[in-house]
């Protein structure tokens, strides 16, 4: 008997589900984990997708991958070959980009294409969920994979975002073209500001309303970066989710996360005024004020002046 122990159990595992479809097609029972039965398995396979979980409970003959345990267990080919119909999956795996705080470019390496929706549709679904890390970066399998997308009537959720810096008009018109919930891009840093903007336009251009900007925080900015992007995309009419790095205790990014990622306070409210709403004795100027990562990083620069008092001004301006 073959055990599976999804350490998240909220979250899909297609790991575990290539495990499960492996084992079925020879035969072999496959169950969920149950502790108290530890001793009845042939085989315990336990995965995690996050390196937070704990896994302190885990035994020593359990058989362990995943993101959440390192970077560089695979399955055998045999098992990794495997197709389960989930409505969700990859098409590409790898990524161009080497982004200092993500873990694709260790785990996966170079972009490369990998399938396509028929490996992963059930033929039923009316929506479909592409995993992929960065399919902007293969732009004629991008549209191979839209074109399939829409001969099947699918709503497609690129689930991981897609990658602004590689947004053009032909992909836009491309994207405009599908059925879809939201579209996600990322805002990492106020580097990309200009590549944000010329992004905003393509997608005004093809009226792509509402998109939705990840805003990664805790990582090397402070309120003041983390304030100017988010009004960036305040005054531009788009969507923001805070994403944290790090900094799950920290009280600004609690507030800000408050904020933003309800997308109706976001659009609703300055970041000053739905401090007040919360009753929350400190406003914006306090957390400015405390922005010691940036004022570290950025001591004595020109641009940092510059930055400290526009974000003073916009966080405090109604749009
Ligand atoms: S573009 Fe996305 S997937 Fe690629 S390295 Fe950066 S964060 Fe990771």
């Amino acid at each position: 008997m073959i055990a599976l122990w999804n350490l998240e159990p909220k979250c899909t595992n297609i790991a575990l589900e290539k495990i499960h479809m492996y084992y079925q097609q020879r035969g072999e029972s496959v169950v969920d984990y149950f502790p108290l039965e530890h001793h009845l398995y042939d085989k315990i396979y336990c995965s995690s997708l996050f390196d937070y979980t704990d896994k302190r409970q885990i035994p020593d003959n359990v058989i362990c991958g995943g993101t959440g345990f390192d970077l560089t267990t695979t399955l055998p080919y045999e098992i990794d070959a495997m197709k389960p119909k989930l409505n969700m999956g990859f098409t590409t795996r790898g990524c161009i980009r080497k982004c200092p705080f993500c873990v694709v470019p260790e785990k996966e390496g170079w972009i490369r294409e990998t399938g396509d929706i028929y490996d992963f549709w059930d033929g039923k679904s009316k929506e479909i969920v592409i995993l992929d890390n960065n399919i902007l970066a293969v732009k004629d399998h991008f549209k191979k994979i839209c074109r399939q997308i829409k001969k099947e009537k699918l709503l497609v959720d690129f689930n991981q975002g897609l990658d602004h810096r590689l947004l053009t008009n032909d992909i836009a018109d491309m994207l405009k073209s599908m059925r879809r919930k939201l579209y996600r891009f990322s805002f990492d840093s106020l580097k990309d500001e200009n590549s944000v903007r010329k992004a905003i336009d393509i997608l005004n251009k093809y009226e792509i309303k509402w998109s939705m900007w990840y805003v990664l925080t805790g990582y090397d900015t402070g309120p003041t970066e983390d304030l100017m992007r988010l009004e960036l995309l305040k005054v531009h009419k788009q969507r923001a989710y805070i994403q944290r790095y790090q900094g799950k205790t920290n009280p600004f990014l609690t507030e800000l996360s408050g904020w933003v990622n309800k997308s109706q306070l976001f659009m609703k409210y300055t970041f000053d005024s739905f401090l007040e709403t919360r009753g929350t004795k400190r406003k914006v100027n306090d957390f400015l004020r405390s922005d010691y990562a940036n004022q570290n990083k950025h001591a004595n620069t020109k641009e940092y002046s510059q930055a400290r008092e526009a974000g003073r001004a916009i966080t405090s301006r109604g749009s």
